[in-house]
C-alpha cells in the first residue's frame, strides 16, 4: 500500500484485501444508535470473542455435572488446564514452553518475579525504568525497594526524555544504564509505554543491562498480542503481561509470566505455593517445597478455570491469525490512522500532535494524540458520536486500531467523526 486515501471506497478496498478481515465477525461490538461503535480501546480492554460464552458454559456445565471430579473428568480437565495454554502463550512472546506460565494477574506477577529478580545487595540497589511507567508498576517497584529497606526516592530511577521531547532515545537509555553501572540491580521497562505508545528496544536494553551486571525484566501489558516478540532469543531475564488488553480475555482475566531458561531449576528464591510444587508429587502434600523445573515453579495457587476458559478461546484466535499477519496488518492500519489524523488536522486547522513515534518499528497499534487547546471537550464530542477512545490525564487521547478486529473502515469512520467534532 503506497498511498493512503481518506475515502470510504479506499478503506473498503483495504478491508476486502485483508486476510484477517473475517476475524471481526468473531467479536461482539458495543452498539451506538444501532451501529457498532468505532472501538479504538483494545489497548485497554479487548472486545469479547463470541466463543467466550460457550467456553465458559462448558466449564459451568462440567462443574454442575462432575463437581470436584471435574478436575479429571471435565472436557478440559481442571487439574492441568493451565498447561493447555502454555504453548500458545509461549508462541505469543517468542519463548520456550518451559519458560512460560499463565497465572495470577499482572501486578501480582510483577511482584512475584521481583521477589526472585530484585535482590538489592551492597552497592547494587537501584531499579531503572522508563519515564512515567504505568502507576501500578511504580507502586510495585517502590514498595519492593522499601521492603528491602531502601528509599524509593533514591533507588527508583526513571530515564527522562531530552528537553522538548516526549520519547526516549535508545542511546539515552543505554547511556543511563552505563552511568548507573554497578549501582543497578534491575532494569525494568514496559514493552510499549502505556502513555506515549513508544515501543522499546528490548534486546538492546537487555544487552546493556547484562553488560553492567544487572537483570533485565519487562512489563509486556501493552506489547503482548500487539508486537512480535522473541523473549528467549532476546535474553530477557523475566517478563509479565496481562490478557485483557490486546489479548481479549476479559476484564481482570488471568495473566502471563516468562522466566528465561537459564534461571530455571537454579533454586532462585521465590514465594512458594502448592501449585509451584513439582506436579509429580504435588498431592503427596509433603512438607518440603520442591519447585517445578519450569516457570510453573512461580505458580502459587491453583489456577482459575473460568478466566482461563476465556483466555484459551482468545489464544486460539491468535494462533489462527498468527502474529506475523497481525503485525503486518497492524502497521498498515495504524499508519492509516496516522494519515487520517494528519489529514483531518490540516482540513480543520487543528493542532493534533501525535506523540507516538512515526517509525512503525518503534510503536505498536496505539497512537497517543495531544489535542492542543481541545483536550477533554474533543474527547467527549468523539464519545457522543460513537467513538470509544481513551482519555488519559493530563491531555492525551489514546487510540489503538487493533488488527484482530478493527477495520480500515473503522479508521475512515473515525476520521469523519473527528472532522465533525472539530468543525
Ligand atoms: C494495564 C497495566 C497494568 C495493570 O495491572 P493489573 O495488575 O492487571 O491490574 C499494570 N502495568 C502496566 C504497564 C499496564 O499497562
Amino acid at each position: 500500500m503506497s498511498t493512503y486515501q481518506n475515502t470510504l471506497a479506499f478503506a473498503q478496498a483495504q478491508d476486502g484485501a485483508d486476510p484477517l478481515h473475517a476475524f471481526r465477525d468473531e467479536f461482539h461490538f458495543p452498539q451506538h444508535d444501532g451501529w457498532p461503535v468505532v472501538y479504538l480501546t483494545g489497548n485497554s480492554l479487548g472486545l469479547q470473542p463470541k466463543a467466550a460464552a460457550d467456553a465458559l458454559k462448558q466449564e459451568l456445565d462440567d462443574w454442575a455435572r462432575f463437581g470436584v471430579e471435574g478436575h479429571f473428568q471435565a472436557k478440559h480437565p481442571w487439574l492441568s488446564y493451565h498447561e493447555e495454554l502454555t504453548a500458545s502463550a509461549a508462541r505469543l512472546v517468542g519463548a520456550k514452553e518451559e519458560e512460560v506460565v499463565v497465572m495470577n494477574q499482572l501486578t501480582s506477577n510483577l511482584h512475584f518475579l521481583l521477589v526472585s529478580f530484585f535482590r538489592p545487595n551492597g552497592k547494587r540497589r537501584k531499579i531503572l525504568t522508563e519515564q512515567r511507567p504505568f502507576p501500578s508498576d511504580t507502586y510495585a517497584f517502590a514498595s519492593q525497594i522499601a521492603f528491602h529497606g531502601g528509599d524509593p526516592e533514591v533507588d527508583l530511577v526513571e530515564v527522562q526524555p531530552r528537553a522538548g521531547e516526549h520519547l526516549l532515545r535508545t542511546e539515552d537509555i543505554i547511556a543511563r544504564i552505563n552511568e548507573l553501572g554497578d549501582e543497578l540491580a534491575l532494569v525494568c521497562f514496559g514493552g510499549v509505554n502505556f502513555y506515549t505508545g513508544q515501543a522499546f528496544d528490548i534486546p538492546a536494553i537487555t544487552k546493556a543491562a547484562h553488560t553492567v551486571g544487572a537483570i533485565a525484566g519487562f512489563d509486556l501489558a501493552h506489547a503482548a498480542g500487539n508486537l512480535k516478540m522473541e523473549l528467549h532469543a532476546w535474553n530477557a531475564d523475566f517478563a509479565c503481561w496481562c490478557s485483557y488488553k490486546y489479548l481479549n480475555s476479559g476484564p481482570g482475566s488471568i495473566a502471563g509470566a516468562f522466566v528465561h531458561e537459564r534461571h530455571l531449576g537454579k533454586g532462585l528464591p521465590l514465594f512458594a505455593g502448592w501449585w509451584g510444587h513439582d506436579k509429580k508429587d504435588r498431592f503427596k502434600m509433603e512438607r518440603t517445597f520442591k519447585p517445578m523445573p519450569t516457570a510453573e515453579a512461580w505458580q502459587v495457587s491453583n489456577a482459575p478455570v473460568l478466566s482461563m476458559a476465556v483466555h484459551r478461546v482468545a489464544l486460539e484466535q491468535f494462533d489462527r491469525a498468527g502474529m506475523d499477519r497481525l503485525r503486518a496488518k497492524s502497521e498498515q492500519l495504524t499508519g492509516y490512522l496516522a494519515f487520517i489524523i494528519d489529514t483531518v488536522a490540516k482540513q480543520t486547522n487543528t493542532n493534533l500532535e501525535v506523540v507516538t513515534p512515526m517509525d512503525p518499528a518503534q510503536r505498536g497499534a496505539q497512537l497517543s494524540v495531544l489535542a492542543h487547546g481541545k483536550g477533554r471537550g474533543l474527547f467527549d464530542a468523539l464519545t457522543a458520536r460513537g467513538v470509544i477512545a481513551d482519555w488519559r490525564e493530563p491531555n492525551v487521547i489514546r487510540m489503538a486500531p487493533v488488527p484482530m478486529y478493527n477495520s480500515f473502515e473503522d479508521v475512515y469512520r473515525f476520521g469523519s467523526i473527528l472532522k465533525e467534532a472539530l468543525t
